[in-house]
């Protein structure tokens, strides 16, 4: 039987940053793998120095288009999906102002079409983005909305009619990031190191997600260098010295080789003991 996994992102990078080693092991089990990602990522800093360059400046949309695609050849996936609009920028910047930015599309417009991609593509199981309390991105935002909404409208008959055959996904998630992963990584860096790049963000740890959600675990050793190396195809994006290169990856393989998800619809159901996405679909 064929399985499909489709993805949701905001932005060029959030695909490689989120959940990118669970979809490098889920296409090497045979799951085809579907990318759909809304914006151009035009509003980003450039965050890497050597990368800080007219040239690059200058053409920001085309050089990320192509890191894209590196990174998604890299993760595995099939296919990419560009809706094409334009990145919001952080919010009260004037990108944000602006009438092509992601942030004011009619939201059933939006909607509309990443109904048509989910009824042609047929996934399985959705990746999308749960209520971000921690990085409240416009963009980031809207793609929640749009998570929370896109698979019913995808299988209800009555939406959409002219946008392909309705279609049920199985299962949705959201990639995320809990507290006691952020816990445990920092505790082990301040072992081995005696600092943490996570200092700033156990000041906040409340804040993440607490074991009451319905979570699951997603074993990810032996991928993790390989989202890695997505992330790091990001170069405009990604300082390649920083924060998220900061951890080795046997002490990630050692103390914590997961992946965090949050289950938010499902038609077969919530098993708290689940170890795959795929889990209860076959
Ligand atoms: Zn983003």
């Amino acid at each position: 039987m064929s399985r499909t996994i489709l993805s949701l992102h905001a932005h060029p990078d959030d695909e490689s940053s989120k959940g990118a080693g669970s979809v490098a092991r889920l296409v090497s089990e045979g799951v085809r793998a579907v990318l759909v990602t809304a914006t151009g990522g035009e509003a980003g800093d450039i965050l890497n120095p050597v990368m800080d360059r007219p040239d690059v400046a200058n053409n920001l949309a085309s050089v990320r288009e192509d890191e894209l695609a590196r990174a998604a050849k890299i993760i595995g996936y099939d296919t990419v999906v560009l809706l094409g609009y334009r990145d919001s920028g952080m919010p009260e910047s004037t990108d944000n102002a602006r009438p092509d930015a992601f942030c004011n599309q009619p939201f059933d417009a939006v909607l509309e079409r990443t109904v048509e991609i989910v009824r042609a593509e047929r996934p399985d199981v959705v990746l999308g983005y749960d209520a971000h309390e921690f990085y409240p991105h416009p963009d980031h935002l809207k793609v929640h909305e749009l998570t929370m909404q896109v698979v019913d409208a995808a299988a209800d008959a009555e939406r959409f009619p002219n946008r392909g055959t309705p279609w049920q996904v199985k299962k949705l998630y959201a990639p995320i990031f809990t507290g006691k992963r952020m816990s445990m990584l920092h505790e082990a860096m301040l072992e081995l190191t005696g600092e943490s790049p996570f200092a700033g963000w156990m000041e906040r740890i409340d804040q993440f997600p607490q074991p009451d959600r319905r979570t699951m675990r997603f074993d990810v050793t032996g991928f993790i260098d390989q989202g890695r190396e997505a992330l790091r195809a990001h170069r405009t994006q990604v300082d390649p010295d920083g924060f998220w290169f900061a951890v080795p990856t046997e002490l990630v393989e050692s103390v914590y080789p997961w992946e965090d998800f949050e289950l938010l619809a499902s038609t077969v159901g919530w098993d708290p003991d689940e170890t795959n996405l795929f889990d209860g679909l076959d």
